[in-house]
């Protein structure tokens, strides 16, 4: 088929893309309470290193997507962060790949405490359907503690919210941190 010919099928078919939410959705009350409890965890805005350990990239296409206009994680004070010195959760997709293995732990090492690590889809679980080969360790917990796992293949933009806020109710039982004022507010 002619590339005319093709461009012409996909312009008359429309886009292949899922609706957009409506308005109000896109995580909105999720990333609002992940924002109130990050905040009273850690008394400031969470940041996130992420590590693509040796995935189809599938997964990064979502965390993406979590980062755009529609979904905008940005808005509720979650950042994803060059440095793993400035982060508080490493986010791993993929299977652990054995040239990616060192990488990973150095990322880890290099973390402040506290930390928490976050396996992000089926194969940094498990392998997903790349385990049992010979170039991947298996999933992340094959090198690192895992303190969350989200499912999917890949998780889209909601799961990453809802389990961002799992991991964070989960890990309030500690003490928090002090809060830091917000701009223009007077320190408590
Ligand atoms: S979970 Fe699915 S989308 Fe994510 S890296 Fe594995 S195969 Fe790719």
């Amino acid at each position: 088929m002619s590339l005319a010919r093709l461009l012409l099928r996909e312009l008359i078919k429309g886009p292949r893309t899922l609706p957009a939410p409506p308005p109000g959705g896109g995580g909105a009350e999720v990333g609002a309470g992940l924002a109130g409890t990050g905040r009273a965890r850690l008394g400031r805005s969470l940041r996130i290193r992420e590590v693509d350990a040796g995935s189809c990239n599938g997964c990064e296409l979502e965390i993406h997507a979590a980062t755009g206009p529609v979904y905008d994680l940005g808005r509720f004070g979650i950042e994803f962060v060059a440095s793993p010195r400035h982060a508080d959760i490493l986010l791993v997709t993929g299977p652990v790949s054995r040239n990616m293995a060192q990488a990973l732990k150095r990322t880890y090492d290099a973390m402040p405490h506290p930390k928490w690590v976050v396996a992000l889809g089926d194969c940094a679980i498990d392998g997903g359907c790349f385990a049992g080969g010979d170039a991947v360790l298996g999933g992340v917990r094959a090198l690192l503690p895992v303190d969350l796992t989200i499912p999917g293949c890949p998780p889209p933009p909601e799961a990453l919210l809802s389990g961002l806020l799992t991991l964070l109710d989960l890990v309030s039982g500690g003490p928090a941190a002090p809060l830091l004022p917000m701009d223009g507010e007077e320190p408590e």
